[in-house]
């Protein structure tokens, strides 16, 4: 039906039985939380997946990030991007350090490895860049960086899950890296995320940090959080483990048509994938450009919801024009996220967008500026 509304994602779910399969055990270990068996299976199941040695598991993303941050144990700057989810720079905050904005790079979105230095200080402690919609940062600058100046390097993976870069896994680059398990992202926990390290010593760390900082002679060694995955989130993971690779070859599809219904549409500008990645087609970002198209993202985004429509402007405001994080930085510093954020829409991307649907989006998009160019 042509009136049908299409929203930017759709959350994988497995069949109902399938899951009501899974969680049954639980009835049986009386196990809820804290580390059962089901944690435990999904865990062993992600090292092999994410093809990394070291993986915790955290209630979501955002507890993994902020737990990854704690465990550096250090007080300082972290130089971040703008251009990314409310939460990285959250996470920093929470985790009592300070957000140090860096610009983006202009063709993938990613920190601007050519700024990071000047903003490096005696207080620096880590660098955390965004892999944003799954585009790779400039990992092997990235790298040489920090070794010269001896900072920790966390990545902000929640994008990334099954992407390699040049033949790794993405979890192997940096010292920490999360991933997002979030309903809306290409796996889920229903809510739930990931760290996977380098560090084997940081597993136990990382342990009592989402315990409330506690250890087994219960003293508090850490200023911890309540960070922990519960059975019910680790089985739906292991049920949407066992479909996420055709789940990505679907979206695949749909990026693939994407790309070959946008292909001529002057002034929109389109993602941009390396032929040596294994994508994950999570997102579908366009730049809208005015001048060239001829009206506004925010007419075409008009259009396409009054036609049931509703693509979301990731990232837009940018983390340092929100009110919380103003005292962190002006966006006079990050012109390029800014100008980016400016012109950026995700449209909607999820392995069950048939080909009509993607047509209606697309006509849509080709056909809306016409009579509007100078
Ligand atoms: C989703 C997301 C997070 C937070 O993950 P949650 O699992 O929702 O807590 C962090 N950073 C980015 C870039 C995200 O998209």
């Amino acid at each position: 039906m042509a009136n049908d509304k299409i929203f930017v994602t759709k959350p994988s779910l497995p069949e109902f039985e399938e899951y009501i399969n899974e969680i049954k055990y639980i009835w049986e270990s009386n196990i809820l939380t804290n580390f059962g068996d089901i944690h435990n299976k999904l865990l062993e199941q992600l090292k092999k997946y994410l093809s990394v040695p070291n993986v915790s598991l955290f209630t979501n993303g955002h507890i993994a990030l902020t737990s990854a941050l704690k465990a550096l144990g250090k007080k300082g700057e972290v130089i971040t991007t703008p251009f990314t989810f409310v939460s990285t720079t959250l996470a920093i905050v929470d985790a009592g350090l300070t957000p140090v904005f860096c610009d983006i790079d202009p063709e993938n979105y990613t920190i601007d490895v050519n700024m990071i230095e000047s903003l490096i200080t005696s207080d620096t402690v880590a660098i955390l860049p965004v892999h944003v919609y799954g585009n790779i940062c400039n990992v092997s600058r990235i790298e040489e960086i920090a070794k010269k100046y001896d900072l920790k390097v966390i990545y902000d993976a929640a994008h990334c899950f099954g992407i390699e870069h040049e033949g790794k896994a993405i979890g192997c680059y940096g010292d920490i890296s999360m991933f997002s398990f979030h309903a809306t992202k290409v796996f889920n926990t229903i809510e739930g995320g990931a760290l996977v390290y380098r560090d084997e010593n940081l597993s136990s760390v990382l342990k009592k940090i989402t315990n409330f900082g506690l250890d087994t002679g219960y003293n508090a060694s850490y200023i911890g959080t309540n960070g922990k995955m519960n059975e019910f989130q680790a089985a739906m993971g292991i049920c949407n483990l066992k479909k996420v690779d055709e789940n990505i070859q679907a979206r695949k599809y749909v990026y693939k048509k994407y790309m070959e219904l946008l292909s001529d549409v002057k002034g929109i500008v389109l993602p941009k994938i390396k032929e040596a990645t294994k994508g994950n087609y999570s997102y579908f970002p366009i730049q809208v450009d005015k001048a060239s198209y001829g009206i506004s993202k925010n007419k075409l985004m008009e259009l396409l919801n009054s036609n049931g429509i509703y693509p979301r402007e990731y990232f837009y405001p940018l983390i340092n024009e929100f009110d919380a994080y103003k005292g962190f930085g002006t966006v006079k510093d990050t012109p390029i996220a800014k100008q980016i954020s400016e012109r950026i829409l995700c449209l909607p991307m999820y392995s069950s967008l048939t080909d009509k649907d993607i047509e209606r989006i697309c006509t849509i998009i080709v056909e809306s500026n016409k009579g509007s160019e100078i």
